[in-house]
């Protein structure tokens, strides 16, 4: 899969290659147990950039099924809308795998 530089050391790190590690100190209420670590440096990274926006490429097909789901009927699975959904879909993994950066990340 695609690799981005990491902040600390600008090793290419892959999502599969993100180590894991305890935080030092209580984690807060909305932060993890756990924090990602570059398996180069082990220097904490996140997420960063504007990848999620590609998640929005996704809400057509995810409205459009759970419609479907709800009445029963083809909302989805009428042709001309089918490759339009892929269409997004495809653009929106592709904004979600362009746009993601390893940011540096505090304990
Ligand atoms: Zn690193």
């Amino acid at each position: 899969m695609l690799k981005k530089p990491c902040p600390w050391c600008n090793q290419k790190v892959s999502n599969f290659q993100v180590g894991n590690r305890p935080r030092q100190g209580k984690p807060r209420w909305y932060q993890l147990s756990n924090i990602q670590v570059c398996p180069f440096c082990s220097q904490p990274i996140r997420k960063t950039g504007k990848g999620w926006l590609g998640l929005l490429g996704f809400m057509p097909a995810f409205v459009g099924l759970t419609a479907q789901a709800h009445l029963g009927k083809d909302v989805v699975n009428v042709s001309p809308w089918m490759p339009l959904l892929y269409a997004c879909m495809f653009a929106g993994f592709l904004v979600v795998v362009g746009f993601t950066r390893w940011g540096k990340a505090s304990d």
